[in-house]
């Protein structure tokens, strides 16, 4: 298998996310709740919550053992800013796309979106520099693929 690459956390900022917005269109629910006892998911009830507010364009998929809503959050406005930014909940603050890629060892969902958009906004690799690199171009082929293959494309 080929080795997992991490990806710098760093490099997904307010800039990148306000360009991108795929987070705030999908959510997973997992079924194994104790899981996240002490984390931050403590609050998903409001993040729910907010996801589902008025949305008409959302559907559910089973998958395995997930259940992937697919769904706009009422909250996202067209340009992709949060409408209860200074009030959005914790989950929101906290989720970082290439945080939870590297804790699962696997790409996030959009990364053909995503990886052209870090580069183009941060002018450097997505990875995590190792420490005898001056440069990182070429590992895009090393990582795993993301699991998910389905997620819509809203556009707008
Ligand atoms: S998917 Fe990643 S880059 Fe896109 S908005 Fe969410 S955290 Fe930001
Ligand atoms: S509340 Fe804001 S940050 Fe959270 S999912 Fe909705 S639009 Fe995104």
């Amino acid at each position: 298998m080929a080795q997992w690459r991490e990806l710098d956390e760093d490099l997904i900022t307010s800039e990148v996310c306000m360009d991108c917005g795929r987070c705030c269109k999908t959510t997973w629910i997992q079924p194994r709740w104790n899981k996240h006892d002490n984390h931050e998911d403590s609050d998903k009830l409001p993040y729910l919550q907010a996801m589902f507010g008025k949305s008409s364009r959302s559907y559910v998929e089973e998958r395995g053992d997930k259940v992937a809503v697919v769904n706009w959050c009422s909250n996202l406005r067209p340009d992709l800013s949060c409408g209860i930014y200074k009030n959005r909940p914790g989950m929101c603050v906290a989720y970082n796309c290439f945080k939870a890629a590297n804790g699962q060892k696997q790409l996030p969902e959009y990364w053909n979106h995503i990886k052209p958009l870090v580069e183009r906004v941060h002018g450097v690799s997505p990875y995590k520099r190792r420490d005898e690199e001056t440069t990182s171009e070429s590992s895009d082929d090393n990582n795993m693929g993301s699991i998910r293959t389905d997620a819509q494309e809203d556009g707008g």
